[in-house]
């Protein structure tokens, strides 16, 4: 992630809290900006590791809580997984996940000419407001 896209999400962090009436406080920017420091989606328990390193007297339930309001307005993807812990995303360009099942690694993967047409059978029924479509398998490394 370039200096300026991070830039860009920060100021997208600020924008979205004030929107959202949350107070910016030192601990939330912290949080934020490890997570988009973390391009290896972590899970909150690795991403509660690396904001300790900051931020000694944080509560693991804090970055959890953090990581939900920061999911429930737009800021934070979960990426989820089968088999593994819920995995975060503070990368909002959209792009697509391949989960490796041997090793857990997600590679982010962008401008690929894939597009996911909703089936009529479901648009019949339902209208769905939005469609997670992630690739598995091995990874390269594997
Ligand atoms: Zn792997
Ligand atoms: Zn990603």
């Amino acid at each position: 992630m370039d200096t300026e896209f991070k830039n860009s999400l920060l100021t997208e962090f600020k924008q979205k809290c004030r929107d959202k009436r949350l107070k910016i406080t030192p601990q939330r920017t912290i949080i934020y900006e490890e997570l988009i420091n973390s391009t290896d989606h972590p899970s909150v328990d690795i991403l509660y590791k690396r904001v300790k390193g900051k931020l000694p007297d944080i509560s693991f339930d804090t970055v959890y809580r953090t990581l939900m309001t920061f999911n429930s307005i737009g800021i934070a993807e979960i990426v989820e997984g089968i088999n593994t812990s819920k995995r975060y995303d503070g990368n909002t360009r959209k792009h697509y996940h391949y989960i490796c099942l041997r090793c857990g690694k997600i590679t982010d993967i962008y401008d690929i000419a894939f597009k996911f047409e909703i089936p009529e059978i479901i648009k019949e029924k339902y209208s769905p407001s939005s469609v997670r479509v992630f690739f598995e398998g091995i990874c390269e490394n594997c």
